[in-house]
């Protein structure tokens, strides 16, 4: 039976509702996981002040400790269960034992250290009893042996025998005990260290490390904006991460795993839809760039070391430490609060060459160091940071000088290290038709994207098939590869392969016309997926899904263009916000806005029957094979409601008022059965005409939008127009957008021109793609 455990650290635990949300996320596990605990908030913080005071005999200070430790856990407590709860009770009786230690001299460090975790421990099984989730908790006391600062792993195990299957076993971190059954600590931040050993003891499927970050990051997102994380890393590199100090993971929580298949993630308990990071084994991720800041620290040349001896010291310290070979000699970086210790440890073995240092260090795929140093050198130079020490080896880099480097710096840093190297995956969904060009067009323009960010082709779709391949698709031999490896895909299949795939920046390119394809679109922006569409459907979906998907967007960070939904590649949809952007304000869209609807506007005549003049339109491939879908005049519909959305407006389909361009007795059954009824349709038309020419007018498809009235106007359909007018002078088959606004009141801003075809749709996608590069590489 697979088995879970889940972590949760001291913020995520810290008040009443942080509790709720816990509960709320421990509602995906089943009975036999396990939840460790922290100690919640600042909890250990308070106990080891409070032990600090005892130890200097500040009796005051214990009582007023003492005091702020009642507060919080009370509050707690009586929030969550209420003050007259047995874990109330027990709370007392085990502040009453401290105070009672304290005063009589017999406190013991880590004993009293240990009731953070108890407290949570206990608070959080009752919690999820009293919502009805059968929990029961364990002090892992009990559990973890530790024999001269080995832990008993076997014995253990057999100890962790005792979960129970049918509850969920919260069981605290941070805590174990020695042989003789005293307590002893795992050291400060143990508890990702406990989860680890416990997913290792059960032999768990996997271990979720609930944090207050959402990952792992490419630096400290806090300090830097752009810092991206990263939805896989490697268990090598989080390793080097956590000896070179990151504060994410550390060196101890990823021992239990190595070699085993047990997964570890970090995600955030405060978003808990948010996927977060996994780390994974080292072939399963490329390797990433990392910058990682280096507070006040000390550099020891080892005159005489071997690795054994680092790792005794490292214990000692109870801090990872990471050599580094320069030119045979090794040195030694460690943060300068432990520089006595180590001078002690080595002796005369140790010169201390540098002392109270502070810097970064860039971690990177193998091969780059070198080179990455070199530009980090040059650049912090340019902001005048005078180096005291700057060496790569493999997998890193470190720089060093006299000041902790500041945001900004960092910034730049990460601008020129780690942006510059997002590549961008893309997937293609409709390879028929349009998409065909828009592929055979990629080839050359992948030169110029490459130059903005590395882009690079990992999919393809069709309807019923598709090629996937995460390491990417040779554009050259695409479409024979389609055919030879393309496999059926299930929509679950598809959206697992967009969650795994292991890149900077993802997007897909919808060029289907299929509305089952666009609901997608929320599960894709989920997976952090950008997306470019011609497809129509998802932006002119109902509102609340509308505008809950572009809430999505916009919380991730995510950006969506559909350029060419409206108007194939005419820039209609640029032009509409830019004038915006630069402070005009849109009162009037008004045109001819579907290709088939304009040629037909255009070659009929009285003279002519409306049905032949459709038929002949049809044969030329100029209508849907069965062209009452562009007659009924839904098409041009979606595409005003595609316009009005872009200018701010909530509207609706059904807002916009649609007549179409023929008579609502032909709308049932097959094309052909609507061609038994033409006299009604040639009737339809020729009525119309006739009253049109009366007055001089000649008749178009047209859509029109007013914003200067309340409710707005918004329409679709047959008008008599003057046979001057712009719409009515048109080449057959473009597509015409006029536009009113403050700055073209009276003389409108025209967009006109072929508003289909496969070449000037390919190519309004490729707009789009280089627009999306042109936005994730800035
Ligand atoms: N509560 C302990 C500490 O603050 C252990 C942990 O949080 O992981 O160090
Ligand atoms: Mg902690």
């Amino acid at each position: 039976m697979t088995k879970q455990v889940y972590k949760f650290g001291g913020s995520s635990l810290s008040s009443a509702k942080r509790y709720h949300a816990v509960a709320n996320i421990c509602h995906h596990l089943k009975g036999g996981d396990a939840v460790v605990v922290s100690a919640a908030g600042k909890t250990t913080d308070t106990l080891v002040r409070l032990w600090s005071c005892y130890h200097n005999q500040d009796h005051k200070g214990v009582g007023e400790v003492i005091a702020l430790l009642k507060d919080h856990q009370c509050a707690l407590i009586a929030e969550l269960l209420g003050d007259k709860s047995e874990v109330y009770a027990h709370f007392i009786d085990d502040i009453n034992a401290i105070s009672q230690r304290a005063g009589c001299a017999e406190l013991e460090q880590a004993w009293l250290l240990a009731h953070g975790e108890l407290w949570s421990a206990r608070l959080l099984a009752h919690y999820l009893n009293k919502i009805e989730v059968a929990a029961c908790h364990f002090d892992s006391r009990d559990l973890f042996i530790v024999a001269q600062n080995n832990l008993k792993h076997e014995e253990n195990t057999a100890r962790c025998q005792v979960l129970k299957n049918d509850q969920l076993n919260v069981v605290t971190g941070f805590i174990a005990s020695d042989e003789n059954g005293s307590t002893v600590t795992l050291g400060r931040n143990g508890s990702d260290y406990s989860a680890t050993l416990l997913g290792k003891y059960l032999n768990a499927d996997s271990v979720t490390i609930w944090t207050d970050t959402q990952g792992v990051y490419s630096t400290d997102p806090r300090k830097v904006e752009k810092a991206v994380k990263y939805n896989k890393i490697s268990q090598q590199q989080a390793q080097l991460l956590a000896r070179l100090g990151n504060p994410v993971l550390h060196a101890k929580t990823l021992t239990p795993l190595k070699d085993s298949d047990i997964k570890l993630v970090v995600r955030s308990s405060y978003d808990s839809h948010s996927d977060g990071t996994k780390v994974v084994a080292n072939e399963q991720a490329k390797a990433k760039r990392f910058l990682t800041t280096l507070a006040s620290s000390d550099v020891f040349q080892l005159t005489n070391s071997n690795k054994e001896s680092i790792r005794e010291l490292s214990i000692l310290l109870q801090h990872p430490l990471q050599p580094l070979e320069v030119d045979g000699n090794t040195l030694l970086l460690v943060p300068s609060q432990f520089g006595e210790q180590v001078a002690a440890f080595y002796q005369e073995h140790a010169v201390l060459i540098e002392s109270n240092v502070s810097g970064v260090a860039i971690v990177s795929e193998p091969g780059s160091e070198p080179q990455l140093l070199k530009s980090a050198k040059q650049l912090l130079e340019k902001q005048s940071m005078t180096l005291r020490g700057a060496w790569s080896q493999d997998g890193f880099a470190i720089l060093l000088g006299d000041q902790l480097l500041e945001s900004d710096t960092l910034s730049l840093l990460h601008d020129e290290l780690i942006s510059a190297k997002q590549e961008l995956a893309v997937i293609v969904a409709g390879i028929g038709n349009v998409g065909e060009v828009f592929l055979s067009q990629l080839n050359s323009q992948l030169e110029r994207l490459n130059t903005l960010l590395p882009v690079k082709l990992v999919g393809l779709l069709r309807s019923t098939s598709s090629l996937l391949n995460g390491q990417g698709i040779a554009l050259s031999s695409a479409s024979e590869q389609f055919n030879e490896h393309a496999k059926t895909t299930t929509s679950e299949q598809l959206i697992e392969f967009i969650k795994e795939l292991d890149y900077g920046h993802k997007v897909i390119i919808d060029i289907t016309a299929s509305e089952q394809f666009s609901l997608l679109y929320p599960e894709f922006a989920l997976h952090d997926c950008h997306i470019i569409s011609a497809n129509k459907y998802a932006g002119t979906a109902e509102l609340d899904w509308y505008e809950n998907l572009r809430r999505l967007q916009t919380e991730k960070g995510l950006l969506w263009r559909y350029n060419t939904s409206v108007g194939a590649g005419l820039p209609i949809n640029f032009a509409l916000k830019d004038l915006q952007n630069s402070g005009d304000k849109i009162t009037k869209i008004s045109g001819v806005f579907s290709g088939t609807l304009s040629w037909l506007g255009a070659h009929y005549s009285l003279d002519k029957k409306f049905s032949e003049l459709v038929e002949q339109a049809r044969e030329l491939g100029f209508t849907e094979p069965d062209p009452r879908e562009d007659l009924s005049g839904r098409d041009v519909q979606r595409k005003l409601l595609i316009l009005a959305r872009e200018l701010g407006l909530s509207l609706n389909l059904d807002d916009i008022e649609l007549s179409a361009w023929m008579p609502t007795e032909l709308a049932n059954g097959t094309w052909q059965d609507a061609l038994t009824k033409r006299d009604l349709l040639d009737k339809f038309v020729e009525e119309l005409a006739l009253e049109a020419e009366k007055n001089g007018k000649t008749l178009r498809y047209v859509a029109e939008l007013d914003t200067t009235t309340k409710p707005v106007i918004a329409k679709v359909g047959l008008k008599a127009v003057s046979p001057n007018a712009a719409v009515a002078t048109l080449t057959p088959g473009d597509n015409i957008f006029v536009i009113n606004s403050v700055w073209y009141e009276n003389n409108a801003l025209i967009i006109q021109g072929p508003g289909a075809g496969r070449e000037v749709t390919a190519a309004g996608v490729h707009s789009d793609l280089y627009w999306l590069c042109h936005k994730l590489s800035e």
